[in-house]
């Protein structure tokens, strides 16, 4: 299962929906979350950090490990915030912050086409998909990108 939880990043000008996979972290191992504006002003540290187009994510890796014992033995071993982030054991709801609200506006868009013509509304569903994806990857968000091997 997969609980939403929301959090304001650091100069609270943006709140973002994180998931937790399987609950296995709790939310106290997000530390801090800074959007493209406050993230400038961060000392990056790859250690406890992740970065995503802008965005840095900081855990708490202490808690991280002490909990890993919920997770894969090749996860464990591996433990990191990459995959922290890549797992989706504490990371964006879907690709990016944000995501699931546009996702939601565009698809009611080609949702009414169901109605009027179905054919057309299932190859404007899979063009929007794909293109969607292809748009998110351009733009350099970690999760429209192919899981890269931590
Ligand atoms: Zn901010």
């Amino acid at each position: 299962m997969c609980m939403d939880h929301s959090f304001k990043c650091n100069c609270g000008s943006e709140e973002v929906s994180i998931t937790l996979k399987n609950e296995i972290l709790p939310p106290e191992t997000l530390l801090a979350v800074y959007c493209p504006k406050c993230s400038k002003g961060v000392d990056f540290n790859p250690a406890t950090m992740v970065r995503d187009n802008g965005w840095i994510l900081e855990y708490e890796m202490e808690v991280a490990s002490l909990l890993a014992a919920g997770m894969p033995t090749e996860h464990k071993r591996k433990l990191s915030p990459e995959l922290i982030f890549d797992e989706d054991y504490c990371s964006w709801r879907v690709v990016y912050p944000g995501d699931h609200i546009d996702s939601i506006k565009e698809r009611e868009q080609i949702l009414a086409l169901a109605k009027v013509d179905p054919k057309r509304y299932l190859s404007e569903m899979k063009a929007w998909a794909n293109n969607r994806m292809e748009k998110l990857r351009q733009e350099g968000w970690r999760k429209a990108n192919d899981r890269v091997t931590v």
